[in-house]
Formats: C-alpha cells, sequence, structure tokens
C-alpha cells in the first residue's frame, strides 16, 4: 500500500474550492462543490470525495463539464417536474433542482422530479439528506452515461452500464436519526476500485472480473484490462440497475448507456426523484413512534460478532463522520492527482500544500 497524508476538513474544502473556483466557477457554485465533495469523505466515501476533482478537471479542459450553469426547468407539470443539467456541476444544479422540487413536495405534498444531462451528481445521499431535512421522504435512481460501461449484467463478461446508484431516505425523529440506503448497484462504486488502484491495495472478492470474466480482486483490471464490476447482489441488483437506467436515464430524458447515445467520456447522471410528505400519509407522531421501536428492534437483534454490532442504513456514514471530524487521510497517489489537476488550471502546488 502507497503511504498517505492526513488533512484537516477545512484544508481539502480549501483545496477543492480554490481548484473548483480556477476553473471559472463563481464562489458560490466551487463553495457547494467542496462542501460536497469533503462530506462524502467525511462520511467515508472516498470515492465520491476531493479525489474526483482531476476528473472534473479534465472534463473541464475537454467542454465537457461547464461552470456556473443552473438547471433549466424543461417541462412544468406541477407535480412533475423535469429538469436539464445542462452539462453543469452536479453538485450545483442538483442542490438546486431537488430544492425547487423541494419546495414544490412540501406544498403540493408530493413531486416527482426529474434531472437529466448534468455532470457527476457525486453522492447521490446527499440529495437524500437534501430531502430529509425539510421533513420530507425521498426516493432517487440514477444512471451514469456519457462513457464507456464498466459493470458486467448478471450472466455478463462484458460490460453493458455503469455503477447505476439508488438512494431511500426516511426523515429523523426526535431520538433515531435519519435513515439513508445510499448504494450503488454495484458491488462496490467505481470510485472505490480506483481509490483501491491509487492505494495499491486489492478490492473486496467477488466484486470484479477481468477481460475473459474470471474473478479476480486487482482493481487493475478496470483501469488497464477491459475488465468489469460486478452487480450486487447477482440478479436482484442487476435488477435493480436496470430500473435504474430505465427510470433514471430513460425516463428523465437523458438515455441510457445503450451504443446510439453518445459516450464522449464524461460522466453525465441522470436522477429520477419521487419526493413526498409523510405527514400527508400517517399522523406524525404516530410514524416517529414507530420508526423508533422498529429500527430499536432491528437493532436489538444478537450480533454474530460481538465487535460488529447490527445498524441501520445511514449508521456507517454518521460513525465515519465522527471519526473522520479531524482528519481525512488520503493516499499520496491521489494526492499527487489532485495537485497535477490544480495545476493544470494555473494553481500552485504550494497554494495547495499550505
Ligand atoms: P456502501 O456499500 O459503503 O454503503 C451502501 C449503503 O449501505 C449505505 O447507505 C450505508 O449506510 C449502508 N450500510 C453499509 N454498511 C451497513 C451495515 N453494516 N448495516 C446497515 N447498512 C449499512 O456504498 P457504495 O455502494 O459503495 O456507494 C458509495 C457512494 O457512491 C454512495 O454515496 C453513492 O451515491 C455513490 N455513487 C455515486 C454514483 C454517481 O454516478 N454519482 C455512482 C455510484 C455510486
Amino acid at each position: 500500500m502507497t503511504g498517505h497524508r492526513v488533512f484537516a476538513p477545512d484544508h481539502l474544502r480549501r483545496v477543492a474550492t480554490t481548484i473548483v473556483e480556477a476553473g471559472g466557477s463563481e464562489p458560490a457554485e466551487s463553495q457547494v462543490v467542496a462542501d460536497h465533495l469533503v462530506l462524502a469523505n467525511l462520511s467515508g466515501h472516498d470515492s465520491h470525495g476531493v479525489g474526483m476533482l482531476p476528473a472534473y478537471v479534465r472534463n473541464l479542459k475537454a467542454e465537457l463539464l461547464f461552470p456556473n450553469r443552473t438547471p433549466e426547468l424543461a417541462t412544468d407539470h406541477g407535480s412533475i417536474l423535469v429538469f436539464d443539467g445542462c452539462r453543469g456541476y452536479g453538485q450545483a444544479v442538483g442542490k438546486m433542482a431537488m430544492q425547487q422540487a423541494i419546495d414544490r413536495a412540501k406544498a403540493s405534498g408530493l413531486v416527482l422530479m426529474t434531472l437529466r444531462n448534468t455532470h457527476h451528481l457525486g453522492r447521490i445521499g446527499t440529495y437524500g439528506e437534501q430531502a430529509v431535512a425539510e421533513g420530507l421522504v425521498s426516493m432517487h435512481f440514477v444512471n451514469v452515461a456519457d462513457h464507456n460501461p464498466y459493470v458486467a449484467p448478471f450472466r455478463g463478461a462484458e460490460a453493458r452500464f455503469s455503477t447505476n446508484p439508488i438512494c431511500l431516505a426516511m426523515p429523523s425523529t426526535d431520538s433515531q436519526p435519519q435513515v439513508i440506503l445510499d448504494m450503488a448497484t454495484s458491488k462496490i462504486a467505481a470510485g472505490k476500485v480506483r481509490v483501491a488502484f491509487n492505494a495499491g491495495v486489492e478490492v473486496p472478492p467477488g466484486s470484479l472480473i477481468d477481460a475473459d470474466g474470471q474473478p479476480t480482486n486487482d482493481p487493475g483490471v478496470l483501469h488497464r484490462e477491459g475488465g468489469s464490476l460486478l452487480p450486487f447482489g447477482e440478479h436482484k441488483g442487476y435488477g435493480l440497475s436496470i430500473f435504474a437506467e430505465l427510470l433514471g436515464g430513460m425516463l428523465s430524458g437523458g438515455g441510457t448507456i445503450q451504443p446510439g447515445n453518445p459516450r464522449s467520456g464524461s460522466i453525465i447522471n441522470c436522477m429520477l426523484v419521487l419526493l413526498f410528505d409523510p405527514r400527508r400519509l400517517v399522523e406524525h407522531d404516530w410514524m416517529s413512534a414507530e420508526l423508533e421501536a422498529y429500527v430499536d428492534y432491528v437493532k436489538s437483534a444478537k450480533a454474530t460478532n460481538a465487535d460488529e454490532p447490527v445498524l441501520v442504513p445511514g449508521d456507517p456514514e454518521r460513525l465515519a463522520r465522527e471519526a473522520r471530524a479531524d482528519g481525512i487521510a488520503v493516499d499520496e497517489e491521489s494526492w499527487d492527482q489532485i495537485l497535477a489537476a490544480g495545476e493544470a488550471l494555473g494553481v500552485e502546488r504550494s497554494a495547495l500544500e499550505g
């Protein structure tokens, strides 16, 4: 394994803001992107943290990502909103489109929102958190396109789609934090293969196959040799991935990853979001008590390993935020790539080191 450095979250926020601003973003946009990336690191998802900056800079320079875009409301049917992200930073246009959908859902009780043609949305749980912060339940189906596929279908030895994430989010109560399932439909996120590759470590068994369809733990097969990630949960995860593609990609109008659509080497996300106010369905105090009792019951199960208690989705991210509050480790290779990305935009390495 290569070495790593530990940075205060504020330092990484400064690094990300500086690089994104050097790429032409207004300060407000660079702040949103930086906050999103560093929160991903804090939440334990380095795959979607500051290590994405080199890819963003590559896409900026290739004119596949454009700073300072706002989401365009393509269709407004009251409770159905269709947005185009105009290839802007996903973290920024995603947050803005979500806020419009949230405002509408708080007034009407229910909104179906789609957002197509946005550059990488990042950690989808961020949008689930945005919804639950306003007391709404949200469900997100996302496809990833505009590049060659790298996840194989169940029974397949060749890639046919990407890591197509899904997120389901339930608001907190006074004593139970929000429950948020936020996951790639591949066995692991592609960024985790990048992080393992940069750090010189293997990926967990069952995550990858090589170009011949044989199992491997070597993250290099995805970078060098035409290997593929596998869907989680065999045919079931594969089926969910198909629906992330159909709901997020097709029904947003953005398109699936089928080869008739463009593949310009960027990262385009399309997302379908269902947002609703649970208070329109059940009485609030009853729901809170029911959620607390249910989670308590689930967590009361005897653990198979005493060191690994039963958790609910969202707990690992909360625990990571506590553990990483004072320092986030970045491997040397990823750090060097980040500094090089800054340099490519005219930012001195020394300006990012301090
Ligand atoms: P993961 O496997 O680490 O976690 C997935 C989910 O499982 C999380 O909700 C987590 O809280 C939950 N979880 C983990 N351990 C648990 C336990 N012991 N008990 C109960 N719940 C548990 O995440 P991942 O699938 O590697 O995805 C990482 C990130 O990548 C996500 O934030 C996702 O949105 C993001 N992603 C983004 C894109 C994109 O194109 N924008 C694509 C793929 C993934």
